[in-house]
């Protein structure tokens, strides 16, 4: 047998039930040829064989982020930052050290604050950025992408005013006293603000893509599935692919519905092109918004708020067509659903599609439809994803940080049915398992460490968390490989380290499905492996 590389001394777990446990990989150009015991790899080994050993550094199959929007990712690292701003003052300072470099009247914009953990945990108004950018437009957006805060320049360009009607799918939230705009603008009200601010040029666009992908490489992902791009950006995404500027592997999705996501139906999907590295044949529906801006469409009202129940960011009747559509085209459907509302009610759209289209008349039977976060599930609910083969994607990252303010917002009975991950398991479930970054940090290990301790990363929990939730480490290495791959129809290619499989490996300097809780946070990952090419190296660790 030839053999191009060879990894021995290694700690491997395989997520394969044949032979889960191992010491030595072969891989043949792509691909997985050997997996087994030191002594036996070695025999394969001819002079030219590229020998590396792990000395006992730990190897699961090539991680995968199921859920996560790269060029957010990629302009996270371009853009102002606001990324654990533990304070409203330590926010606003960020923001006029900004403004200062940015110079008078241009636009200021940013992600990633969350008033979660301020002091009082009041959203930010525009009178808080007026008093530091007078003369500025600013726009930030929250961490979960689903709220900003503008100030009144910025509300001024976009002349948003008192008298201005909330669009479908969007709230303008306004000052109970005085009527007026306080700012905060939800989910489809931020592009009132957002279509003024200069589009980036197709340049700064395609930086933005290769500086995600290189980000994800070093953190050890070997796949990521990207939750949504228009038009504009997948001919970015195909150019970069052309140009073979890409070693990621890259499972896209295209929004819909509309005029992106109908000429995606009329051409049909791509798999698997440059090399296993892309595929594109889903679609990608986001049908309400968060729960932290409390946009989560919900079957009873807030806790915290009884005036408002969230919304629903698309109509019913828009989807209905389209998915029926898809499933005569074999092209999959995933919708962001959060609140136990939508989520409900696009069970439902599901169910009637596979009602409609029987699978003789599909392109493809087993169509593997997902729901993004599921997050608020009634329990009533919970049974029908497995009944009705929908995959539950989901993002552990979420719970750590939503269940500090889930409570108020949902009160304690409901969140039995929140981020409900072993319910679901038990049920029949997988579960893709993603981190929604930007939205999230993006890291692998804090997703696994989620997953398996199901408390925030500083190990506090509290009542209401459902520690039973929590999954097993075993089920956690699946959600971020195996359970990916088979939501993505690569379970025959992808997922686990045996022999024929794509040879991606991640190599982590810790053993983490031995080591106590906290250390998995302090495991980086050493060696991202992609079709047999080390992509990353960590060269401190050897
Ligand atoms: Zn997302």
């Amino acid at each position: 047998m030839d053999v191009d590389l060879i990894l021995i001394n290694g700690n491997i777990y395989t997520v394969d039930e044949k032979r889960p446990r191992a010491e030595a990989i072969g891989v043949k150009k792509d691909r997985v040829v050997f997996v087994g015991a030191n002594a036996d790899a070695k025999k394969l080994a001819r002079e030219e064989t590229r020998v590396v050993d792990l000395g006992g550094k730990t190897v699961v199959p090539g991680l995968t982020d199921s859920h996560c929007h790269i060029f957010g990712i990629g302009e996270r690292e371009i853009t102002l930052n606001l990324e654990g701003t533990n304070t409203r003052e330590d926010f606003l300072t960020k923001v006029k050290e900004r403004v200062v470099q940015t110079g008078h009247g241009k636009w200021i914009t940013g992600r990633g604050w969350i008033e979660t953990f301020w002091k009082s945990p009041r959203f930010p108004t525009r009178h808080d950025l007026d008093e530091i950018a007078p003369g500025s437009p600013v726009l930030l957006t929250r961490a979960d992408g689903h709220a900003a805060i503008a100030n009144s320049a910025a509300l001024g360009i976009a002349k948003i005013d008192k008298n201005t009607p909330n669009p479908f799918g969007g709230e303008i939230l306004k000052d109970k006293a005085t009527g007026e705009p306080n700012g905060m603008l939800l989910d489809n009200a931020q592009d009132l603000v957002a279509k003024h601010i200069p589009k980036p040029t197709e340049a700064e666009r395609q930086q933005a893509f290769l500086l995600g992908i290189q980000r994800e490489i070093g953190l050890g992902w070997c796949e990521i599935q990207n939750a949504g791009s228009y038009a504009g950006d997948i001919k970015i995404i195909r150019r970069c692919f052309d140009e073979a500027k890409v070693k990621l592997r890259f499972i896209n999705a295209v929004f819909g519905p509309g005029e992106d996501a109908e000429r995606f139906l009329r051409e049909g999907p791509t798999t698997n092109a440059y090399d296993h590295r892309f595929t594109q044949r889903t679609i990608k529906v986001i049908f309400d918004g968060a729960l932290g801006s409390r946009g989560a469409a919900l079957l009873k009202p807030y806790n915290d708020a009884p005036e408002t129940s969230g919304f629903l960011t698309e109509r019913e009747s828009d989807l209905k067509p389209m998915f029926e559509e898809a499933l005569r085209r074999g092209i999959q459907v995933e919708t962001h659903a959060i609140g136990d509302r939508a989520n409900r009610l696009i069970l439902n759209l599901y169910e009637q599609a596979f009602n409609a289209v029987l699978p003789e008349q599909r392109k493809i039977r087993e169509p593997r439809w997902r729901i993004e976060h599921a997050q608020i599930l009634d329990p009533a609910d919970v049974l029908r994803f497995a009944k009705l083969a929908v995959i539950p994607s989901m993002q552990p990252s979420h719970a750590i940080s939503d269940l500090f303010f889930a409570p108020s917002r949902l009160g304690m009975e409901r969140l039995a049915g929140a981020y409900a991950w072993q319910s679901l398991i038990k049920s029949g479930c997988i579960i893709a398992g993603g981190s929604d970054a930007p939205v999230e940090r993006g890291e692998p290990m804090i997703e696994f460490y989620a997953a398996v301790a199901r408390k925030s990363v500083k190990g506090f929990s509290a009542e209401g968390w459902h520690s039973e939730q929590a999954v097993s480490r075993e089920q956690a290495l699946k959600m971020f490989t195996l359970w990916p791959a088979y939501a993505a129809f690569e379970e025959n290619d992808k997922g686990s380290i045996e022999p024929g499989k794509l040879a991606d490996f991640t190599v982590l300097s810790n053993d983490i499905m031995k080591i106590p809780e906290p250390e998995i946070l302090k495991t980086p990952c050493v060696m991202t492996i992609i079709g047999g090419e080390i992509e990353f190296e960590d060269r401190g660790f050897y």
